[in-house]
C-alpha cells in the first residue's frame, strides 16, 4: 500500500497537544509515564526529497517548540498498533498480527524516532528496531525470558550485584521506546513502574555497606525518563558514598529521544561527575543533527559518551553497515565501546545473527579503519557468564619461541616472542647480569647483542 493512497481523518494536533502542554506543566512529575495521544496527519502532497525524514511529513503541523519538547515527544509516543497504522502502511491482516504480538510484547515509538523511518520500506533498519514483528511470536519459544540471570544476582528489588566491584542500578521499568531486541523484553509488561524511595534507601543502603563497589551503572528501563530532580536526588546521595568512584547511565535517549537532553540535564551530570554515559545507536540513520547535538552538549558537560551497539539481522549486520555507524560516531565524538552479539532473549530470534557473522565484522574492520572505530565484539553470556569478548585469529601458529601470524591483508609474518624471564629477574638483570653482559640472555638475543 502506497503512503499517498493512505486516507486518514485530518485531526488539529497542534490544538490538542496545547492542551495536552498545559496539563503536563501543571504536573510536573515526569517520572510517572505522560498519558498517551494519536497523532495522525494527511500524508499526501509530501515532496519526495523529504521521505528521508518523515517528520515534516507526518508531524507537519507540530512546532518546533513542541517537537523539541522532550516531555511532548514523550506523551506522544505510538503505542497502539491503529496509531501506527495512520504512518505505516500496514494491511488488516498485518494489524491483526501485530495486535496480537503487542499484547505480549507492547508497541512504544516516539514521534521523533518514528520520523526517521522510511515507511515505504518494510526491510528499513530503523523500522525493525521500533515496529513489532510476527516474528517475535512465531519464533517466540525460542531463547528465554531472562538470558543474563539477573533476577538471580538481584540482591534487593533493583539492585543487580554480580561482580565485587560493580553494581546495577534499574530504577524504572520505563522506557521510551521500547526496542524489539531488548534483553529486558520481558518487563515490558509490568506496567510501568519506578522504584519507590523506600526501595532507593534499600539499594543506597546496599551499596553503602559493600566498600568494594567503586562503579555504579544505572541503566534500564531508561533512567532518563526520570526527571531530572528525582535522578539528582540518587545521583547526589551515590556521590556520597565514598568509595563509588564512577557512576555511568546507560540509556537510549539520545538515539530514540534526544531532546531528552537539555541544559538543566547536562549541568545536573556536571555537577555530580565523574559521569560517564553509554548509549547504543545501532545504525548510521541514527545519528542525526538533533542525536549529534545531544552528544555534544553531554561531551561540553564533562561526561564521555561511548556506544554499546547489538548485532542486529537486517539492521548493522555487514561491516559497511558497521564501518559505517561507527566513523559516524567518531564524528560526533562517540566511541565505539562494544558491538553486542544480540542476546538469546524470547522474542528477539528473528534479528539474532549467527556468532560468526560479528567476527566477520571486525575482522572487516580491522585494518582497514582506525583502531578507534572499532568496538569490542562481546557475548554476554547466559547464566550469568559475564562478557566474553570475541576476535578473529590471527595468530596461525605459535612455538615457544614465534608465532606465525596473519594481517588484515593475508600476509603471513613470523614474530619473535620474546622468552619468559624467572620471577624474580628483571629485564635489566638479564641484559646486564653482574659480571657478563650476555649471561642468561637467550641466543637469539645474544647474537643480535654480539
Ligand atoms: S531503551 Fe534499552 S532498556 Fe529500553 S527497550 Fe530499548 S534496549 Fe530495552
Amino acid at each position: 500500500m502506497k503512503m499517498a493512497s493512505v486516507k486518514l481523518k485530518r485531526q488539529s494536533v497542534f490544538e490538542s497537544e496545547k492542551s495536552c502542554l498545559e496539563s503536563c506543566n501543571n504536573n510536573d512529575s515526569e517520572e510517572d509515564p505522560p498519558g498517551k495521544r494519536s497523532i495522525s496527519d494527511d500524508l499526501d502532497d509530501e515532496p519526495p526529497s523529504r521521505i528521508a525524514t518523515t517528520r515534516y511529513r507526518f508531524f507537519r503541523d507540530i512546532p518546533d517548540s513542541l517537537w523539541n519538547d522532550w516531555k511532548w515527544q514523550f506523551r506522544n509516543r505510538i503505542t497502539r498498533v491503529e496509531q501506527l497504522a495512520q504512518f505505516i502502511p500496514l494491511s488488516t491482516e498485518e494489524q491483526a498480527q501485530l495486535r496480537l504480538v503487542a499484547m505480549r510484547y507492547p508497541l512504544s515509538v516516539t514521534p521523533y524516532y518514528l520520523s526517521l523511518i522510511n515507511p515505504d520500506d518494510p526491510d528499513d533498519p530503523i523500522r525493525k528496531q521500533a515496529i513489532p514483528s510476527p516474528m517475535e511470536m512465531t519464533m517466540g519459544s525460542m531463547g528465554l525470558e531472562d538470558p543474563l540471570d539477573e533476577k538471580k544476582d538481584t540482591v534487593v528489588p533493583g539492585l543487580v550485584h554480580r561482580y565485587p566491584d560493580r553494581v546495577l542500578l534499574v530504577l524504572t521499568d520505563i522506557c521510551p521506546m521500547f526496542c524489539r531486541h531488548c534483553t529486558r523484553k520481558r518487563e515490558w509488561r509490568n506496567g510501568g513502574w519506578v522504584r519507590s524511595p523506600a526501595e532507593v534507601e534499600a539499594m543506597l543502603d546496599h551499596i553503602s555497606r559493600h566498600k568494594a563497589v567503586r562503579d555504579v551503572i544505572i541503566s534500564g528501563g531508561d533512567p532518563l525518563t526520570l526527571s531530572t530532580g528525582h535522578l539528582e536526588s540518587i545521583i547526589s546521595r551515590l556521590r556520597k558514598i565514598k568509595h563509588v568512584e564512577i557512576i555511568r547511565i546507560g540509556t537510549r535517549f539520545p538515539v530514540v529521544l534526544p531532546q531528552r537532553i537539555d541544559n538543566e540535564l547536562c549541568s545536573t551530570l556536571a555537577k555530580h561527575g565523574p559521569i560517564w554515559l553509554n548509549t547504543h545507536f545501532n545504525h548510521a540513520r541514527e545519528i542525526t543533527p538533533e542525536a549529534a547535538e545531544a552528544c555534544d552538549r553531554l561531551l561540553r558537560s564533562g561526561v564521555p559518551v561511548n556506544n554499546q551497539s547489538v548485532l542486529l539481522r537486517g539492521v548493522n549486520d555487514s561491516v559497511e553497515a558497521q564501518t559505517t555507524l561507527c566513523h559516524a560516531l567518531l564524528r560526533i565524538k562517540v566511541r565505539p565501546y562494544y558491538l553486542f552479539q544480540c542476546d538469546e532473549v524470547q522474542g528477539t530470534e528473528h534479528l539474532r545473527t549467527p556468532v560468526e557473522a560479528g567476527i566477520k565484522i571486525i575482522e572487516g574492520m580491522r585494518g582497514h579503519t582506525s583502531g578507534l572505530a572499532i568496538p569490542t565484539f562481546v557475548i554476554d553470556l547466559p547464566q550469568s557468564g559475564g562478557k566474553v569478548p570475541l576476535q578473529p585469529n590471527y595468530v596461525l601458529a605459535q612455538t615457544e619461541g614465534e608465532l606465525v601470524l596473519r594481517n588484515y591483508e593475508e600476509r603471513v609474518f613470523h614474530y619473535r616472542n620474546p622468552a619468559k624471564l624467572a620471577r624474580t629477574e628483571s629485564p635489566a638483570e638479564v641484559l646486564c647480569p653482574a659480571g657478563s653482559a650476555t649471561a642468561n640472555v637467550p641466543q637469539e638475543a645474544a647474537a643480535t647483542l654480539g
